[in-house]
């Protein structure tokens, strides 16, 4: 069996762990290595996900408002968004540390497009108040990975690429002092001797039946260190938001802006059905605008009950589809909310009561990104020709993860953590654009402190150690009874697509453990796609399960979390198609953040205080 020796093990490939191995470089005295599954820059969020106009959020010396301290803005931003379940010091962080993390990607060649004045161009995103968000356009996060891979590749940084690590390894006094790695498509172990690990390993879109994240996140930094006895933080708020089933395409901005119709199996113009007897049909039509800038299904936004109807009409068998080929019933220009108009006009110049503009969404969506229409048709769907678009809930960042502190600590000695695996930066919600930020911030707080950690330390691994994690993960792959993995993957992705994506209730999370656990029972036996599905869908099973016990033990409505006391939502919700959210509370005593961890007998739970000091 190989065995390799490093200082600092970076684990994965996406913006945090490129960014934490470049800042580890920098700091470390010995060696650091980089592991990830798939390959280099082919791998993960970073470097796959894209969106109509992928946004970096920052605060610049002269972004608005102004002033030295513009940054603390930003953080009351995280906080406030967050619904304040987050750390208020590591929101500072974030804010703090994210001019330069920008300096430091435009440095590098990101191509951030620039005003005429050399000033990057800065838009609004959900949930800020400011416009800080930086952009390239629909590949922003892709070229902020090539960039990090192409500065990583020149540095003395020893690369291991179709490796996915299955565990952590832990000393006998509870240290992170290396991890087991499988060769993809090898069958084969690897053994890493590490003084510090990062994990870098992103979120678990997996868990899901539908999601936009790319093939293979499915949660093994959560999973793994959950099983090492670490915390876990805020695993019940996750975003969701409605995607083209089929292209993964966030059907946010101008998608929504152009205002489709909105079709069911049978054609038939859905969302009236929820609208509470005697209103106008432009208060749809505005809902529908509106969700073009409040994209994820969130408490705070009023157009969370579009996703609360799609989601109702998949649950009674019917699909859904954006249809762009002619103007919802009863539009009207003169009766909508004159910003709609005002928008069109000031943003893109153009006028929607001409009949150009007015008679189709496809003409409006021409008008205002054509580029949406040419990427679709390049994934298979002709929106010119008059297809429609499935769309669905889907999964598409996870704000809770590994709890981290300041120097991205987690509670285990020799483990660090950045990015989308890491929580306790982030509470309920995030304004668009602070996860790539995010990456970059603690990315190079992580790399940094486990450098410095490693450089104090000799290397603590021994047989006996590696022998006893071995022998865990080779248990799990030789099983030979029960279910093949990829039945099981297909069973967990129903279960938390039907209890835990828009609409919970108690009843609905207790049934979807009940169901896990059925599943877990009857165990996994490897199938033909081999070892590391197998052992990716055993970590599904796990992240499922903290998803489905963090949701039921919050009993409010809370950023992502919309937490219903009754599945039957028509009833409670649906005949109040408005903006009013008064039956959506916002308990102050659940100002807390829910932490789960490992203990002796099964799973510990705690409701605590966020750090709310300032930094
Ligand atoms: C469609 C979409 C649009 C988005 N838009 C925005 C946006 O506009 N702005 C924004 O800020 N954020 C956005 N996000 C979120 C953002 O892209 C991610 O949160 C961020 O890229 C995560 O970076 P990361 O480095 O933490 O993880 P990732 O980039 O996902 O990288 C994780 C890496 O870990 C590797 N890995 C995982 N498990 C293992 C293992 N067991 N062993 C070895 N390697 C492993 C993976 O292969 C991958 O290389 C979007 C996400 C999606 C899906």
């Amino acid at each position: 069996m190989e065995k390799e020796k490093c200082d600092v093990l970076i684990i994965g490939g996406g913006g945090a762990a490129l960014r934490a191995a470049i800042a580890a470089r920098e700091n470390c005295q010995g060696r650091v290595a980089l592991v990830t599954k798939g390959a280099l820059g082919r791998s993960g969020c970073t470097a796959l996900a894209c969106s109509d106009r992928m946004a970096f959020h920052t605060t610049l010396p002269y972004t608005e408002p102004g002033g030295q301290d513009n940054w603390r803005y930003h953080a009351d931003d995280i906080y406030r968004l967050g619904g304040r379940v987050s750390d208020y010091d590591l929101a500072e962080i974030l804010a703090k540390g994210s001019g330069e993390a920008f300096a430091y990607l435009d440095e590098l060649g990101v191509p951030f497009v620039k005003r005429a004045d050399g000033r990057a161009d800065q838009f609004v995103t959900d949930g800020s108040i400011y416009a800080r968000a930086c952009y390239t356009g629909p590949h922003t996060a892709n070229h902020i990975e090539t960039a990090l891979v192409k500065e990583v590749r020149t540095m003395d940084i020893d690369i291991f690429e179709h490796c996915m690590i299955a565990d952590l390894i832990l000393s006998t006094d509870g240290r992170v002092v290396g991890a087991i790695g499988i060769w993809e498509n090898r069958n084969e172990f690897v053994i890493f001797d590490a003084k510090a690990v990062v994990l870098g390993t992103g979120g678990a879109g997996g868990a899901f039946k539908v999601s936009v994240f790319p093939e293979g996140m499915t949660g093994d930094g959560y999973a793994m260190a959950y099983r090492a006895g670490a915390e876990l933080v805020n695993f019940e708020f996750i975003q969701f938001g409605l995607s083209s089933v089929t292209t993964s395409l966030a059907c946010s901005g101008s998608m929504m802006r152009a205002i489709p119709r909105w079709i069911n199996d049978d054609g038939h113009e859905f969302l009236r059905d929820y609208l509470k007897e005697g209103t106008d049909l432009s208060e749809i039509y505005n809902i529908v605008f509106n969700k073009g800038a409040t994209w994820p299904a969130s408490a705070d936004a009023p157009s969370h009950i579009l996703d609360i109807a799609v989601w109702h009409e998949n649950r009674r068998g019917q699909s859904v589809y954006l249809d762009y080929r002619a103007n919802p019933e009863g539009l009207d220009f003169s009766r909508v909310d004159e910003k709609i108009p005002q928008w069109y006009r000031e943003i893109k110049d153009i006028d929607v009561s001409k009949l150009e503009f007015a008679e189709s969404p496809l003409a409006r969506l021409r008008g205002i990104n054509p580029q949406a229409i040419a990427w679709l048709k390049e994934r298979g769907v002709d929106v010119a020709a008059g297809e429609v678009i499935e769309i669905a809930p889907a999964a598409q960042h996870f704000q809770g993860g590994v709890k981290i502190r300041t120097r991205a600590d987690t509670t285990i000695k020799g483990l660090y953590a950045a990015g989308e695996v890491a929580g306790g930066q982030h509470g309920a919600m995030r304004p668009g654009g602070n996860s790539l930020m995010d990456s970059q911030v603690f990315g190079k707080i992580a790399g940094t402190s486990a450098a410095e950690y490693a450089n104090s330390l000799s290397h603590r691994l021994t047989d006996k150690r590696i022998n006893i994690a071995l022998k865990t993960v080779k248990e799990k792959l030789n099983f030979t009874q029960g279910l093949p993995a990829t039945e099981i993957r297909q069973r967990v992705q129903d279960i938390l697509s039907t209890y835990a994506s828009v609409v919970r209730t108690i009843n609905g999370l207790n049934e979807g453990l009940q169901r896990l656990s059925g599943v877990q029972s009857q165990g996994l036996r490897v199938d033909e796609k081999g070892w590391v599905y197998a052992l990716e869908t055993l970590n599904v099973l796990t992240v499922g399960t903290l998803i489905l016990e963090a949701a039921r033990r919050r009993p409010e409505s809370r950023g992502t979390h919309l937490f219903f006391k009754s599945e039957d939502v028509t009833n409670i919700y649906f005949s109040k198609l408005t903006t009013d959210l008064s039956n959506v509370p916002t308990d102050e005593k659940w100002q807390k953040y829910i932490v789960l961890k490992k203990g002796a007998d099964g799973l510990i739970y705690e409701a605590r205080e966020p750090v709310t000091e300032k930094f």
